[in-house]
């Protein structure tokens, strides 16, 4: 038996050299997925977005990878390349860090049947059925993520299955990092989405706040997430109350907590509670100076999500229509049902969509929200860039790029976007060590360009290659696997 064992492992290791010189030669023209242990992407302009504009790229580049991580990045004189390495061939390209969108629901498809509280379309798409898709598709949604160039996520709040999504996309050779929160702390119920594992409960006591912080803090959340909706100011005293009692639990925990909070008052009852994040735009007034002084006592991070409201709005009004990142990027199973009002029987379809069809909507995000987003950069408010993407017409993955559009329209520069989406992204998903800058000792995540994203935010969408922890993704083939 000896020697037969012996002659099999010198073959295996011949084999095993073979294939590394084999994938070494073939790998740089065909770099998905790679797995070698030593990458170097070389030659591409890198773009720091922690830096000032005059210090934020550095050219004909080398970054190496070592074991998925960024092990030198700097100009071809100063790093080496590495004997042995696979080289990708990044001449003529812009190398960013992964995206991070920092407010998404994996429980949610964006299409017209996955908030039958918004829009009740369960007569033509039972929702057991649309979430029962919703788990089904999670590997194709991973991969969306991926091609879009979003390597990690923060799913601000599901059912108590979002923690074995959490799991999935760590199992998963395709996904990105993904910190979750559990349901929803709500001070409103809301009966159709639950369907035994609810994603929103509805708490009336600081008690019952204290008791599902608890049963959630079990599964170690990246969050606590409170959903903060507003229906009187009588009522807001006794809410806050409850608010900070969930604060409270999960701080002692060492665990932040989100809120969506979208108007003014609401928003500084919320920080006053102590909210560690906030997810929306405050847009029913200006942000004034005791939400600002609030905001930065408290270091909070300003998620705009400025978007999500327009998608409503338009694939309700049947006039949503995909951008071409969409029509490239998004899931083509989702991006196909889009249009589905117009196959839908008209008796299937409840009044107030049938209104928004015969009298579509403006589309803009309010003013308010808009200008706030400035107002708050401005005051040295951290701001992640965040879709809230799962909601009806705001797709997974793609819908970054609506979303960093609409915050570039607001007045930031495409560096300060970037910044948004990377560096203090990284701060929202917890993760702020680990990714958001490519610098040495982080996650390699990363994004090469075929055009200058500091022109314009646009070019983030013309992807040419997505790098996950050193994997090396085509957007293209990504999106072919999952038709
Ligand atoms: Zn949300």
């Amino acid at each position: 038996m000896k020697p037969a064992t012996s002659a099999w492992q010198h073959l295996r290791k011949l084999c095993l050299s073979a294939c590394l010189v084999a994938c070494i030669a073939s790998c740089a023209n065909r770099p998905t997925p790679n797995v070698a242990s030593t990458l170097a992407i070389v030659g591409g302009t890198v773009i720091h977005p922690q830096r000032d504009a005059a210090r934020a790229t550095t050219p004909n580049s080398v970054i190496v990878i070592t074991d998925g991580r960024i092990s030198a990045v700097g100009s071809a004189d100063m790093v080496p390349i590495p004997a042995g390495a696979t080289v990708v061939d990044a001449r003529g390209k812009w190398i960013v860090p992964g995206l991070i969108d920092a407010h998404v629901h994996f429980f949610q498809s964006g299409n017209l049947y996955t908030r039958p509280d918004a829009a009740d379309l369960r007569a033509a798409m039972p929702y057991a059925r649309e979430v029962t898709r919703n788990k089904a598709r999670l590997p194709a949604t991973f991969k969306v993520y991926l091609a879009s160039g979003v390597t990690s996520v923060v799913d601000i709040g599901g059912p108590f299955w979002n923690f074995d999504v959490r799991d999935a996309a760590q199992r998963s050779p395709a996904a990105p990092r993904v910190s979750v929160a559990g349901p929803l702390i709500s001070t409103v119920d809301d009966p159709p989405l639950d369907l035994g594992d609810p994603p929103i409960i509805k708490i009336t006591t600081a008690d019952e706040a204290r008791a599902l912080v608890k049963r959630e803090l079990a599964r170690q959340p990246d969050y606590i997430k409170v959903w903060f909706i507003y229906r009187s100011d009588a009522e807001l005293p006794a809410q806050e109350i409850i608010v900070k009692a969930a604060a409270d639990e999960a701080h002692a925990a060492g665990t932040p907590l989100a809120v969506h909070a979208t108007q003014l008052a609401v928003a500084k009852a919320a920080l006053r509670a102590g909210a560690d994040y906030l997810v929306h735009s405050v847009d029913d007034a200006s942000v004034d100076d005791e939400f600002l002084r609030l905001a930065i006592a408290r270091r909070i991070v300003y998620c705009p999500t400025l978007f999500v409201t327009s998608g409503y709005r338009l694939a309700l009004s049947n006039t949503w229509k995909p951008t071409a990142a969409e029509l490239r990027l998004a899931d083509p199973e989702i991006l196909a049902a889009m249009g589905d009002l117009s196959r839908i029987p008209r008796e299937l379809v409840p009044d107030g969509v049938l209104k928004l069809m015969a009298d579509p909507p403006p589309a803009q995000p309010s003013d308010f929200a808009m200008k706030n987003l400035r107002k708050v950069w401005d005051a040295g408010i951290p701001v992640a860039m965040g879709t809230d993407a799962g909601n009806i017409g705001t797709l997974h993955g793609a819908s970054v790029f609506r979303e960093m559009a609409l915050m570039q329209q607001a007045g930031l520069t495409p560096l300060e976007v970037l910044r948004s989406a990377t560096v203090y992204g990284a701060r929202a998903a917890r993760h702020e060590s680990d990714v958001g800058i490519i610098d040495t000792g982080r996650f390699a995540d990363m994004v090469l360009l075929d055009a200058d994203p500091l022109i314009d935010v646009e070019n983030l969408s013309h992807i040419y290659r997505v790098i996950k922890g050193g994997t090396v993704f085509d957007p293209d083939e990504l999106i072919r696997s999952i038709r």
